[in-house]
């Protein structure tokens, strides 16, 4: 699948219906979806493998993995309300995801999923709790031997430093997130954070 026809097919998905700011609900615009996964797919990452999706939100990434060929796909989210938004999507889309609610932090769950060849995800930045993202890596690193997740720019010292032993990382691409005005903490209509896609491999 071209590059701009997976972009279109997300394009349409429904959103958060009330984002909830204090875990950071916010959706991956279908561009930077599509060309973090087209990417991962190049790679060999997506095509017939087993893909999770931490903090799957309304399930753009899960989404987008299926419609690429993942062999089978899994969201994991915290919020029941996303996860129907996702259900819907994925029906509307003919993509055969399996969703599981509850904590990413949550080490019976993440133990009771099995394992994955790939993980995809855009955690929380820590905008509210600065440290939300780290739960993400620790889970994601414990499922699967491949990583790509969305993080601030310039996070990548950080997450060497953080991962240390447990990966090798790489900057795969780079992109913006523009975050509509949907939190009520934000004061102009749209504000534009750079973001960079970071592929992990576990040592
Ligand atoms: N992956 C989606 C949503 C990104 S927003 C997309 O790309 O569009 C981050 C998501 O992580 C939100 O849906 C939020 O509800 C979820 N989340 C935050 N903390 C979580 C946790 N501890 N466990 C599971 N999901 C969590």
């Amino acid at each position: 699948m071209r590059l701009r026809t997976l972009e279109i097919a997300l394009e349409g998905l429904e959103g958060f219906g009330r984002p909830d700011a204090r875990i950071e609900q916010y959706v991956t615009p279908a561009p930077l979806a599509a060309r973090l996964l087209h990417h991962a797919h190049l790679l060999g990452d997506i095509g017939g493998k087993a893909v999770c999706d931490l903090g799957c939100g309304t399930g753009i990434l899960a989404c987008g993995a299926a419609l690429l060929g993942a062999g089978r796909v899994t969201g994991v989210e915290l919020d029941p309300d996303a996860i129907a938004a996702a259900k819907r999507n994925a029906a509307r889309l003919g993509a055969g995801i399996s969703f599981v609610q509850g904590d990413v932090r949550d080490p019976g769950l993440i133990g009771g999923l099995g394992s994955f060849d790939t993980v995809v995800m855009n955690p929380p930045f820590g905008a509210q709790d600065p440290h939300a993202d780290r739960p993400f890596v620790d889970a994601a690193l414990a499922l699967a031997p491949v990583v790509y997740g969305i993080f601030n720019a310039g996070s990548l010292p950080f997450l060497e430093a953080y991962t240390r032993e447990r990966a090798a990382l790489e900057f795969a691409i780079g992109g913006f997130l523009p975050l509509k005005r949907s939190l009520p903490f934000h004061r102009r209509g749209v504000v534009e954070i750079e973001v960079e896609v970071v592929r992990m491999r576990r040592r």
